[in-house]
C-alpha cells in the first residue's frame, strides 16, 4: 500500500507517512485504496480479541510491518487498558449501545491512537533511516497533548512539544499535561484557542526556514495530531470490532447495516469510521454530533464551510474546533480524488475562511453523513437523561453525540442499531457533569468535585485522576502564539 496526498503529491509508503506525519506540501497522506472487507473476513472476526482484529485490519494498510510486528506492538499498546475488552460497547436500551473509547491510561478516545502511533513512529523511523531526532509538536483542545505525553514518555529518538489554549481546558486536563514527567516532553499553556495554536503548528510545519534550521541540528518536525496517518489507521479499527460484537450478541445479522454516531472535532474519529465503511463494513448513516461551534454542521447541511463565526468556550472543549482538519481528507473523496480541487478549497479557506464544495459533491457528502449539535443546556439535559434513564454515567463529549442522536432518531424516525461513541471518562469532567446532576452547589475544587460525583453516582474515578493532586506540577510556562516557532528551535 502506499500514500498519496489529499493534493496529488508523489506517493510514499506507510513508514514514510508516519515519519512525515502531514506531506511537504502541507496535504494529507491517504490511502492509495481501501483494502476490502470481505464479508467472511468479517464474520471470522466474531471471537477475535481487539489485538486480533487491530492486526488483520492494520495489516493490509500498513504493508511495511509484518503481521507478527503489528500484533505486538498493538498487544503492548493496549495491554495497560483498564477494560480487558480495550473497547467495550455498552449496551443502552432502545437499540443504542455505547462504544467507549475511554479505558486507556489517559481517560480520553485519543489513548486508542496514541498509544500505538509512538511505537508504529519509532519502528517507521528505523525502517526509513532518518537518524535525524523526531520533534513531535502537537496542538491540543485538551486530551491529545496528554495522549501524546503519555505515549511519546522517554520514546529514544523522539522529543514531544505540547501547547494546549491557556484556559481552554478543563483543571483535570490541565493537571493531567502539567504533571507528566519523562526527559523528552515539554508543555506550554498558549495565549489564544486551539485554532490559533492549530494554525501556528501547520505553519511552523510548512516554514522552510525552520525546518532547514532544526535539520543542521539533527532534528527533523513530525506531527501527533489526527492529521498522522498513524493515528488515522488505528481508529479504523474499534468499528470493525464493535460491528463484529454487535454480530456476536446477535443485536444484528451479519451484513445488516448499523449508525455510528461520533462526537466530532478534528473530523478524525468520524473519518475513520468512513474509512471503515469505504472499506465494506456495513455502516447507513454517520452522525457527526457538534457542540456549538456547530461549523461540520452547517457544512453538512449546505456544502459550505464558513468559519467565519464566533468561537465559543463550552463544557465539551476537545470539540471547540471551527477548522476540522481531517475533513481533508473526506474532501478528496467526495471531490472523487481531485488534489487540485481540495488545494483550491483549502486556499479559500485560508485566505477568506470559508469553501464552498458545490452541488455534486455536497450529494456525495449527503448520501451517508448527517449532521446535528447542541448546546451546554443540552449536554447537561442528555447527561442527567442518560443516567436517570438508562443508569450510565457520561462525559459531556459523549452527551452531545447522543442527544444528537436521539433527536436524529426522533425526526427522521429511523430506528436502525446505532452505536454511540463514548469519547472520555466523566471523571474528566466533574464539574460539568455533576452540576447536570444535581442543582447543589458544586465545589470550586475540581478534585473536591471529584469526590462529591463518586459519592453521589456510587462509582470511581480512575485511578490516574485520583492520583493528580499529588502529583508535582513540573510545566508552567505560558506563552504567546508568536513564541512557538522560538521555542521549537
Ligand atoms: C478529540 C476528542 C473528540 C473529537 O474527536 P475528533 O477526532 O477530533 O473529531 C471528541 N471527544 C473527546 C473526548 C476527544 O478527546
Amino acid at each position: 500500500m502506499k500514500f498519496i496526498t489529499t493534493r496529488a503529491g508523489a506517493p510514499v509508503s506507510s513508514a514514510e507517512a508516519i515519519v512525515r506525519g502531514i506531506a511537504p506540501d502541507g496535504a494529507l497522506y491517504v490511502p492509495e485504496g481501501f483494502p476490502p472487507l470481505s464479508p467472511s473476513a468479517l464474520a471470522e472476526m466474531a471471537d477475535d480479541s481487539y489485538n486480533d482484529v487491530a492486526t488483520k485490519v492494520l495489516a493490509p494498510y500498513l504493508t511495511d510491518f509484518s503481521a507478527e510486528e503489528l500484533s505486538e506492538i498493538s498487544a503492548a499498546a493496549y495491554g495497560c487498558f483498564a477494560d480487558p475488552a480495550v473497547a467495550p460497547l455498552r449496551e443502552i436500551g432502545g437499540g443504542l449501545s455505547l462504544l467507549e473509547l475511554f479505558h486507556g491510561p489517559t481517560q480520553a478516545f485519543k489513548d486508542m491512537a496514541l498509544q500505538m502511533l509512538p511505537r508504529l513512529l519509532a519502528a517507521s523511523r528505523k525502517k526509513v533511516g532518518e537518524a535525524r531526532e523526531i520533534r513531535i509538536l502537537t496542538a491540543t483542545s485538551g486530551d491529545t497533548g496528554k495522549a501524546a505525553l503519555c505515549g511519546f514518555k522517554d520514546v529514544p529518538g523522539v522529543r514531544v512539544d505540547v501547547f494546549y489554549p491557556d484556559g481552554g481546558v478543563s483543571e483535570v486536563q490541565k493537571r493531567q499535561m502539567t504533571t507528566q514527567d519523562g526527559e523528552n516532553l515539554r508543555v506550554f499553556a498558549v495565549r489564544g484557542n486551539f485554532d490559533d495554536a492549530q494554525r501556528e503548528v501547520k505553519r511552523i510545519f510548512a516554514d522552510e526556514g525552520i525546518r532547514s534550521a532544526l535539520d543542521k541540528k539533527g532534528a527533523v518536525l513530525s506531527s501527533a495530531n489526527s492529521i498522522n496517518l498513524g493515528r488515522l489507521v488505528p481508529q479504523i479499527v474499534y468499528y470493525v470490532y464493535a460491528y463484529a460484537g454487535l454480530v456476536k450478541r446477535g443485536r444484528i445479522a451479519e451484513g445488516d447495516k448499523i449508525n455510528v454516531c461520533v462526537p466530532t472535532g478534528n473530523f478524525g474519529n468520524i473519518l475513520a469510521a468512513y474509512y471503515a465503511m469505504r472499506m465494506g463494513l456495513p455502516i447507513g448513516r454517520l452522525i457527526s454530533a457538534s457542540n456549538q461551534n456547530n461549523v461540520l454542521f452547517d457544512f453538512i447541511g449546505t456544502g459550505i464551510y464558513d468559519k467565519n463565526r464566533p468561537f465559543t468556550l463550552t463544557g465539551s472543549p476537545s470539540m471547540d474546533i471551527l477548522v476540522s482538519s481531517n475533513l481533508e481528507r473526506l474532501l478528496f473523496e467526495l471531490s472523487d480524488r481531485d488534489g487540485a480541487a481540495v488545494g483550491a478549497w483549502m486556499e479559500a479557506l485560508s485566505v477568506g475562511g470559508r469553501y464552498d464544495i458545490g452541488s455534486a459533491a455536497h450529494a456525495r457528502l449527503s448520501d451517508v453523513f448527517c449532521g446535528g449539535w447542541t448546546d451546554d443546556v443540552g449536554t447537561r439535559e442528555a447527561i442527567r437523561r442518560a443516567y436517570i434513564d438508562r443508569g450510565v454515567l457520561i462525559d459531556p463529549h459523549t452527551a452531545v453525540a447522543l442527544s444528537v442522536c436521539e433527536a436524529y432518531r426522533r425526526q427522521t424516525g429511523d430506528a436502525r442499531e446505532t452505536v454511540v461513541v463514548s469519547t472520555a471518562s466523566p471523571f474528566k469532567f466533574p464539574s460539568f457533569v455533576l452540576s447536570a446532576l444535581t442543582d447543589a452547589h458544586v465545589p470550586g475544587d475540581e478534585f473536591e468535585v471529584i469526590r462529591a460525583l463518586s459519592d453521589l453516582t456510587g462509582t470511581s474515578a480512575p485511578r490516574q485522576i485520583l492520583e493528580l493532586p499529588s502529583r508535582p506540577v513540573l510545566h508552567r510556562g505560558v506563552i504567546e502564539i508568536e513564541s512557538m516557532k522560538d521555542i521549537i528551535i
